[in-house]
């Protein structure tokens, strides 16, 4: 019982953390260029004859997931800005309290 206390209090508290930083900093570095926004070369053979590595090489290339920009947006703000856009589409501006038309 104990345990299943101290993982909930654990739980809350890494909520707590991600709000906040979705709050305060919502970007973050993109993981498949690990914000440097290229992503790196790569060989699609590990051994064999140095021409045939060389050939079989991929070049290093703009991250196509983040535009070149190293950053994205944080999955918690994606989901505050979408239902924050769902909730400011579905309210006719004259429902809003206080706002005379
Ligand atoms: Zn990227």
């Amino acid at each position: 019982m104990r345990i299943i206390a101290i993982s909930g209090g654990a739980a809350v508290l890494w909520a707590l953390i991600y709000a906040t930083k979705c709050v305060r900093n919502p970007l973050a570095a993109c993981r498949p260029c690990a914000g440097t926004g290229t992503r790196p070369e790569r060989q699609l053979l590990r051994r064999g004859p140095r021409i045939l590595r060389w050939i079989f090489k991929v070049p290093p290339r703009p991250c196509r997931r983040c535009d070149s920009t190293g950053r994205r947006i944080r999955l918690g703000r994606r989901a505050y800005d979408y239902v924050r856009n769902l909730q400011q589409a579905g309210t006719r501006s004259d429902d809003r309290p206080g706002v005379k038309s």
